[in-house]
């Protein structure tokens, strides 16, 4: 349930009631109903030369296991520009997004793409104590079911010869 205390337009405190299925805030004085938005996030894989770019995570949830690079879309960002973004913070790469892998759901809404380098030096940036490609014999322990599924895929693949 939301902890939206008091409503946003009026300043009255929330009550609880049932509106459209579920449990919601619902202003007494006004009738406004809070709606709590999903979260979003987004997860980037990026490949070059039959290697996979990990990041090495340095907090939590699961620090010390291997993820793509991946953060949460902010307000009023596109998701595309949140890959690229999260992806230059972490790594040092500029990237391009070219394709949508995949959306799954995992507490949070995760929107997996796919992009290539178009520069910039690679370096462990925020959030990440390590950052380095890996091969798929070299791939090391997985945080998160979405970059496992999507890490999972690419390694089923057979290497370009
Ligand atoms: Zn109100």
């Amino acid at each position: 349930m939301s902890e939206q205390h008091y409503c946003v337009r009026c300043g009255t405190r929330m009550t609880y009631q049932e509106r459209f299925g579920k449990i919601r805030p619902v202003c007494p004085a006004c009738g406004h109903v809070h709606f709590d938005d999903p979260k979003v996030a987004v997860a980037v894989f990026v490949r070059q030369a039959e290697q996979v770019l990990l990041v090495l995570r340095a907090n939590e949830p699961e620090r010390g296991k291997w993820a793509l690079p991946a953060g949460y879309v902010d307000r009023g960002e596109d998701p595309k520009v949140a890959a690229e973004r999260e992806v230059l913070q972490e790594t040092g790469l500029s990237v391009r997004v070219t394709r949508l892998i995949d959306v799954i759901y995992e507490g949070v809404i995760v929107i997996i793409y796919e992009a290539c380098v178009v520069g910039g030096t690679l370096y462990a940036g925020d959030d990440a104590a390590q950052a380095r490609w890996f091969t798929r014999q070299e791939v090391p322990e997985i945080a998160f079911r979405s970059t496992q599924q999507v890490i999972a895929a690419w390694r089923a693949e057979q290497p370009l010869s």
